[in-house]
């Protein structure tokens, strides 16, 4: 079978890109090693909970053409996300805000605030932040800094802060107001009927094979059915170190795990998302999931979130943007960049810390610079 383009990767990227492929009239096959759709977006219902089955995600952008394009495939609710974390027998409020600055301080105004921070970093005369640690203190001050950020940043990324990109910590809003609001974007909400739902309709008029593993078809040429398979583009969202057989060595990237459970209550935590900022405690945060739809179903799910290095039989979900490994990319990039017929796309194909609008952006800018 021959195919306009082979798109390797179900998640988000793929799924766009092939929407806009079908669109002009392409054949489009798109496979997935894993045994569903979606990437690390999809959502599964148990017991009637949408299960953000990798991890949570909030969709935001202030980008109207993508609120409005994802709008055409889903209806989405009014979900604000606004985390809280536990340091010890603490809770704040984040992001760093008003709300916070008040519980830690016990003061009222923004002027208060200030004077306090400016107080903290006072003898460390930051002018440049050189790494994440720098950033943060100059930020927040050493209270917020050492209760909210250094423990849970070292578990979450597995190396010290002085260690980080400081543009991590930046993807937070810091604000000098009581709005306990996790983003700064214009517009945000969670799929009414999941994220799995969207990347069907996406997909629809491609045709999609799972369970298929990209470099067994380009060592065969054949699906496992053994199908053979030709394309004249090849779309490719997994990790772009594999493509090139890590020739250069392998790219870092930090995995996680979670331990989901169904518990026989309606309310474990009041929140979907609460975040345990301490070092001892092993998971960096517990998310309820039924609490992104405003769920009423008499019990409730719940996933454990850990953090790990990855290795080779596990899924990669972030890459560690640290110096080392982005020198490492570029030389990747340079092969990629002398590819004719070979688009490199999402989080892995590229190597970077995406949110879900920026990849929905990035997919529609590559289709429209193949002409789709
Ligand atoms: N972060 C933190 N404390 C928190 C939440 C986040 O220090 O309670 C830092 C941490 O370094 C994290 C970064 O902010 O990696 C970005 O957080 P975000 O919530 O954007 O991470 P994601 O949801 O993408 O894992």
């Amino acid at each position: 079978m021959h195919f306009d383009e082979l798109i390797v990767g179900a998640g988000l990227f793929g799924a766009v890109y092939a929407q806009k492929a079908v669109e002009a009239g392409h054949k489009v096959l798109v496979i997935d090693k894993r045994d569903h759709i979606a990437g690390n977006i999809y959502t599964k219902k148990v017991s009637d909970i949408d299960v953000h089955v990798y991890g949570a995600h909030i969709f935001h952008t202030s980008d109207k053409a993508v609120w409005e394009y994802v709008n055409r495939y889903a209806e989405f609710n009014n979900y604000i996300n606004s985390p809280v974390a536990v340091y010890g027998d603490e809770l704040y409020n984040l992001p760093f805000n008003m709300n916070t600055f008040s519980k830690m301080w016990n003061i009222k105004t923004p002027a208060e605030a200030k004077a306090k921070i400016a107080e903290q970093i006072a003898d460390l005369h930051i002018t440049e932040p050189k790494n994440l640690e720098e950033q943060a203190l100059s930020l927040v001050g050493r209270d917020v800094y050492e209760k909210l950020i250094k423990g849970y940043t070292q578990k979450q990324w597995g190396r010290p802060c002085t260690e980080l990109p400081s543009f991590i910590i930046k993807r937070l809003p810091l604000r000098f107001t009581y709005d306990n609001n996790y983003f700064n974007d214009r517009y945000q909400g969670i799929p009414v009927e999941g994220y799995t739902a969207i990347v069907e309709k996406l997909l629809e008029g491609a045709t999609v094979k799972v369970n298929e593993d990209f470099f067994d078809l380009r060592k065969t040429g054949k699906l496992s059915d053994g199908t053979e398979v030709t394309y004249d583009k090849l779309i490719f969202t997994g990790q772009i170190d594999q493509y090139y057989d890590y020739q250069f060595g392998p790219l870092s990237y930090r995995s996680v795990r979670f331990e989901t459970e169904e518990l026989p209550e309606e309310n474990y935590q009041g929140n979907a998302v609460v975040n345990y900022t301490a070092a001892d405690i092993p998971y960096t945060r517990i998310i309820e999931h039924k609490h992104f739809n405003y769920g009423t179903q008499k019990t409730t799910i719940i996933s454990r979130e850990y953090s790990s290095e990855w290795k080779p039989g596990v899924e990669p979900y972030y890459p560690v943007n640290n110096e080392e490994n982005n020198a490492l990319y570029e030389k990747y990039k340079a092969l990629a960049d002398q590819e004719e017929n070979v688009v490199f796309g999402g989080r892995l194909g590229q190597y970077k810390y995406y949110n879900m609008d920026q990849i929905v952006a990035e997919a529609l800018a590559c289709a429209k610079g193949a002409g789709l």
